[in-house]
């Protein structure tokens, strides 16, 4: 089995990773940066969603396990004092594999075909650049309302609990394929009206952006920000792909949830 293991960067955790890689090449495991079936990342959440992106080409053949050295640890829920354990559960044993929704993202542009392709795990923000953001929604092919606001997250399940609890969205377990949109301060009086609830889509469902007035936008790829311009349409439905997670013990996301959010 072919293995990599990545590290935020900090001391802590890059000793760690060396740790990791030692023992694991110990017990016969290639280490294969560009290959791997396996991933470990060792640092928090962040560092399992640069992992996620650096390997979004074959997530059909790799699965992610996290460590987390004193960050939250929603997908990073392994601590370093597990490490022998997780090791020896790598090498030895056939593991059990979790797959999770993932966020497509279609982002098209004036003038010509042109389009991009993102997937999110956690999710996808749309702000713009200046003044409030003004869009029209579209739920399958028909307008929903036009959104005036700071801005509008739409979420995976397992992203749920990252900005979009923030935002006063509901945390969806993972076993549950949909994407949520929820508004940011959105405008609403008299004259300008929305949804104001977070809205859950289940697959086939397809939401659409349209800009009304301005064309350019700041958008985020979970930790990815990038300002796109000339924008025409932006969309987002449930992924065809999945992300893996290696599962070596049971841990129940609602119990995530609460060492988390309430109290380990
Ligand atoms: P960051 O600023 O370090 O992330 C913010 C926090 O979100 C960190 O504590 C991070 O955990 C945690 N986190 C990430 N994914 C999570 C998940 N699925 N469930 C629960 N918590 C999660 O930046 P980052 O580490 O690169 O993460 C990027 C994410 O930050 C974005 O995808 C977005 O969800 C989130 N974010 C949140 C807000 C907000 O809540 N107002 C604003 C901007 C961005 P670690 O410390 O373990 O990394
Ligand atoms: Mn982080």
């Amino acid at each position: 089995m072919k293995f990599a293991v990545t590290s935020r960067g900090d001391s802590n955790s890059n000793t760690l990773m060396q740790k990791i890689r030692t023992y694991l090449m110990d017990f016969g495991l290639t280490y294969d940066e560009d290959q791997p079936d396996i991933v470990v990342t060792v640092g928090g959440d962040g560092t399992l969603l640069y992992a996620f992106h650096r390997y979004r080409s074959r997530l059909d053949k790799t699965a992610f396990v996290g460590i987390h050295t004193g960050h939250l640890g929603f997908y990073a829920d392994w601590v370093p004092e597990e490490i022998e354990k997780l090791v020896i559960a790598i090498a030895k044993t056939p593991y059990q594999v979790v797959e999770y929704p993932l966020l497509e993202v279609y982002i098209r542009y004036i003038n010509g075909g042109r389009e991009s392709r993102y997937l999110a795990l956690n999710e996808c923000t749309v702000k713009s650049v200046e003044g409030s953001l003004v869009m029209d929604l579209e739920i399958k092919g028909q307008l929903f309302e036009t959104f005036r606001g700071d801005g509008l997250c739409i979420s995976t399940p397992s992203g749920s609990t990252a900005y979009n609890k923030a935002l006063g969205g509901a945390i969806l377990h993972p076993s549950i394929e949909a994407i949520q949109v929820a508004e940011m301060a959105s405008i609403n009086n008299r004259v300008f009206r929305t949804v104001g609830s977070p809205l859950i889509l289940p697959n086939h469902h397809t939401i659409v952006m349209k800009p009304v007035n301005d064309v350019d936008f700041h958008i985020t790829i979970d930790h990815l920000t990038l300002l796109h311009k000339d924008v025409k349409s932006i969309q987002c439905r449930v992924a065809p792909e999945k992300v893996r997670f290696a599962r070596f013990r049971p841990f129940p996301f609602w119990k995530r949830v609460r060492d988390s959010f309430i109290s380990d």
